[in-house]
C-alpha cells in the first residue's frame, strides 16, 4: 500500500526499554543500569519537577499553539527573537520540519556516513534521495560534505558533536562549510549535545544566522537538561525560514507539560553546570578505565564514549545479560564499536566492571 520511499525506510531502532529488559532476565527494574540513550543520568532538573506539578490543573485547555512563553524563555536564553524559533516534540521533530518544509522527492540530501538515524530517515520518507558522504576515521570531513553537494541537493545535515561518534568538528570548519554551499542549500547544524563542550568551544552559530539565511540550528532539551520524556526541542534560523517551518508545523506539537518544564529547566543553569560537570567527569572515569582494559574509544565531546570492543554483538549481550544496557552500532556500519552513555561515578564503575568481565569470558 505505501508507496516505495516510504516501504525502503529502515526503521528506527530504539534503545531497548529497561522493563522489558527485567522481566526477560528475571531482574528488578532498579537493578538494570541503561546507558544506551544518551539521557540525563541526574534526572532532570528540580525545578522543571516543581513547575509540572503545578501544571497539572491545566491539562483541559490547549496548550499554547504559539509556544508564546517558551519562546520568551529560548529567546532570553539564548540571545535570539521569537521570530527565529520552531518548537519541536523533541529535535527529531525538528529535523523532520525542516525537510518536510523544504524538501521534495527531485531533491537529495547530504549528510555524513556514522551521522544520526533520522537524517536519511526523514529524507527516504520524503522520497528525496541520501547522498552519504564517508567520513575521514570517524571524523566527520567538511571538504567532503561540501563536494557532495550536487545541483539538486537542497539540504546539508551536520551535528556538532556528532552522534554516534562523539567527535567534535571545529566551528571555522562549519563556517567555512556555510562560506562554500550555495545559499540553496539548506544547512541543518544539529547541536543535541552543545551544552556539553567546554565553554572555548561552546557554538557561535547563532552569530551565523543573519549572515547565512540557509542555516538551521537544531537544540534539544533531552539531553543536558533532562527532559528526553517530555519530547522538547527547537530550531533558530532566520525569521524567513521559521515562519515557513512554523507553517507546516502541527498546531499543539509541544504540549503543555512539557512547555511548562521546559521554561524552567532552561533557566535552571545550576542543574545544567552540574549535568556538565558529573559528565567530564565520567568521561575522564570511563576514558581511563576503558584504556586500562586495553581498548580504544573515539575521542568524545559528548554524555557518550564510542568504544572499539571487537565483537561487540557478543560483549553486548554479556552486558545485557549483567543488566546493563548500552548500544549496538552495527546499524551505523560500526560493527566493532559499543556506545555507552556516561553515568553518575558509580553507574560507570558498574559498567566498566561488567565490560571487564565481559571482555574476559570465555
Ligand atoms: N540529534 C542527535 C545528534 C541526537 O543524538 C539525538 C538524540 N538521540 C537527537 C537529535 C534527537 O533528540 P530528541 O528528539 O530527543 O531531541
Amino acid at each position: 500500500l505505501a508507496p516505495a520511499n516510504v516501504r525502503g525506510i529502515s526503521p528506527y531502532v530504539p534503545g531497548k526499554p529497561i522493563s522489558e529488559t527485567a522481566r526477560e532476565l528475571g531482574l528488578k527494574e532498579a537493578d538494570i543500569l541503561k546507558m544506551a540513550s544518551n539521557e540525563n543520568p541526574l534526572g532532570s532538573s528540580p525545578k522543571a519537577i516543581a513547575a509540572l506539578r503545578g501544571a497539572l490543573e491545566t491539562l483541559a485547555y490547549y496548550p499554547d499553539g504559539a509556544g508564546f512563553d517558551l519562546k520568551a524563555v529560548i529567546s532570553r536564553v539564548f540571545g535570539v527573537k521569537p521570530e527565529n524559533l520552531v518548537l519541536g516534540n523533541g529535535s527529531n521533530d525538528v529535523l523532520e520540519l525542516s525537510a518536510r518544509s523544504f524538501l521534495t522527492r527531485d531533491d537529495s540530501v547530504v549528510f555524513a556516513r556514522h551521522a544520526f538515524m533520522v537524517y536519511p530517515l526523514v529524507t527516504q520518507a520524503i522520497g528525496a534521495r541520501s547522498i552519504e558522504v564517508p567520513t575521514r576515521g570517524f571524523e566527520t570531513d567538511i571538504d567532503a560534505l561540501v563536494a557532495a553537494v550536487r545541483p539538486d541537493t537542497k539540504m546539508l545535515f551536520v551535528a556538532n558533536p556528532n552522534n554516534p561518534t562523539g567527535t567534535f568538528t571545529p566551528w571555522n570548519d562549519l563556517r567555512s562549510l556555510l562560506e562554500r554551499v550555495s545559499p540553496r542549500v539548506l544547512v541543518v547544524l544539529d547541536e543535541a549535545y552543545g551544552e556539553y563542550l567546554p565553554p572555548e568551544l561552546r557554538s557561535p552559530a547563532l552569530e551565523w544566522i543573519a549572515r547565512f539565511p540557509n542555516l538551521i540550528v537544531s537544540r534539544t532539551l533531552s539531553k543536558a537538561y533532562g527532559l528526553a520524556g517530555l519530547r522538547v526541542g527547537f530550531a533558530i534560523a532566520h525569521p524567513e525560514v521559521a515562519e515557513l517551518m512554523n507553517r507546516v508545523r502541527q498546531p499543539f506539537n509541544v504540549n503543555q507539560l512539557a512547555m511548562v518544564a521546559a521554561c524552567a529547566a532552561l533557566e535552571d543553569f545550576d542543574f545544567i553546570e552540574k549535568s556538565r560537570s558529573v559528565n567530564a567527569a565520567g568521561l575522564v572515569q570511563i576514558g581511563a578505565g576503558v584504556a586500562r582494559l586495553g581498548l580504544e574509544v573515539i575521542p568524545s565531546r559528548t554524555n557518550f564514549i564510542t568504544i572499539r570492543v571487537g565483537a561487540a554483538a557478543k560483549i553486548y549481550e554479556r552486558l545485557l545479560a549483567a543488566g546493563v544496557i548500552v548500544r549496538p552500532l552495527a546499524g551505523y556500519g560500526m560493527p566493532e564499536h559499543l556506545r555507552v552513555t556516561v553515568g553518575t561515578a558509580e553507574q560507570n564503575a558498574r559498567f566498566l566492571a561488567s565490560l571487564e568481565a565481559a571482555l574476559a569470558a570465555p
